[in-house]
């Protein structure tokens, strides 16, 4: 396999990394063609934990960014080699995981190599994993395990943006809400307590729930109370004894994950409430000065992130984070995924006008 040449075309970088199929699991070729790319340069002392590579300035600056990128995808269908096509007057790089998220990553790639002096020191991660279990997520294991290696002043994920800025996220909850009847034959409904019945109030309480929108450091995230799945019922001639409404909740990140259970507890005051899952949100931070600096020389309104995404691990250390890299999240994981390749330079360029001082 050619080595990968990082003075090429951001554009050409982010297809020649697209073609090396690195499904979760299989980032093994990819990650040994970046160590073979970045280790050979001299302002960059690199390390490797298994498929994660950390590649840092030691610059002595007095403030550290770091710039992470996942370098696996999702399974192929049907979606490798990449190629080019032109849609609408646009010009599109189609393949797996063009938008999530190897254009980022090989915007970030390329930088690293070309960006000898950057104004801040940077650590550079590109991680494996991601699109996986949390147990195996680089990024995670990275902070378990050598947690010093993500210390930082601010961070930067290359998950795709449309090219704009992402701060912070939304928590995420899941809950049981159970109701508790007594089993009966039907034909004698009355000896028993029908459950689904039980859950009506439940059912209620969700259809008249008002979700917030919150302005946490000037960007407003808007919350969300749902049912997402019910069971219950036992056979066409029984009375039910149980009923399970899940409901997820998106709670703004200006709520700590206790309180979002306490307000998931109040809001089914009287119902049997189990939490199953649970992570908490990330505050954008854009008001610490070295991100207003990034937020300038990009020039891109910040906007809220709704989903989950690692920017909260940062968070979870007291490192505000974004977002900011090409292509549209609802085109990750499709079949006929894509990235504008304007979008590409556009990120290649709002990154270089930051970290070289421009
Ligand atoms: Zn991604």
């Amino acid at each position: 396999m050619p080595g990968l040449d990082l003075t090429a075309d951001a554009v050409l970088l982010t297809r020649a990394i697209c073609d090396v199929e690195s499904v979760s699991g299989n980032e093994g070729p990819l990650a040994d063609l970046i160590e073979a790319a970045v280790r050979p340069l001299p302002h960059l002392t690199v390390r490797r934990y298994g498929d994660t590579i950390v590649a840092r300035t030691e610059l002595g600056r007095s403030t550290r960014v770091a710039i992470a990128g996942h370098i696996d995808t999702v399974p192929l269908n049907d979606n490798l080699p990449t190629r080019f096509e032109e849609v609408d007057g646009e010009r599109r790089l189609y393949g797996r995981g063009t938008t999530d998220m190897k254009a980022g990553t090989a915007v970030q790639l390329k930088l690293a190599a070309e960006l000898t002096e950057p104004v801040p020191d940077v650590t550079w991660i590109w991680y494996d994993h991601e699109e996986v279990g949390e147990d195996l997520n680089g990024l995670n294991r990275l902070l378990q395990e050598h947690p010093e290696e993500l210390r930082a002043d601010f961070a930067i994920l290359g998950e795709p943006s449309i090219a704009g800025i992402e701060g912070g996220c939304n928590g995420n909850l899941r809950a049981e809400i159970r109701t508790a009847g007594k089993r009966a034959h039907s034909a004698r409904g009355w000896i028993g307590v029908n459950a689904i019945h039980l859950a009506a109030p439940i059912l209620d309480r969700l259809a008249a729930y008002e979700p917030r929108s919150v302005e946490v450091d000037g960007l407003v995230y808007r919350e969300g109370l749902n049912a997402v799945t019910i069971h219950g019922g036992v056979a066409g001639n029984v009375i039910p004894d149980e009923c399970v409404v899940q409901v997820n909740h998106r709670f703004a990140p200006s709520r700590s994950p206790e309180e979002a259970v306490r307000h998931v507890e109040e809001v089914f005051a009287g119902f049997d409430v189990r939490i199953v899952d649970i992570a908490a949100g990330a505050r954008p931070g854009l008001d610490v000065p070295i991100a207003k600096a990034f937020v300038e020389a990009v020039g891109a309104e910040p906007r809220p992130k709704y989903g989950w995404t690692d920017v909260a691990r940062f968070a979870g250390l007291g490192i505000p984070a974004v977002n900011y890299g090409p292509g549209d999240p609802l085109k990750a994981h499709t079949d006929d995924e894509y990235v504008p390749v304007d979008q590409i330079h556009a990120v290649e360029a709002g990154l270089r006008a930051w970290l070289s001082g421009a």
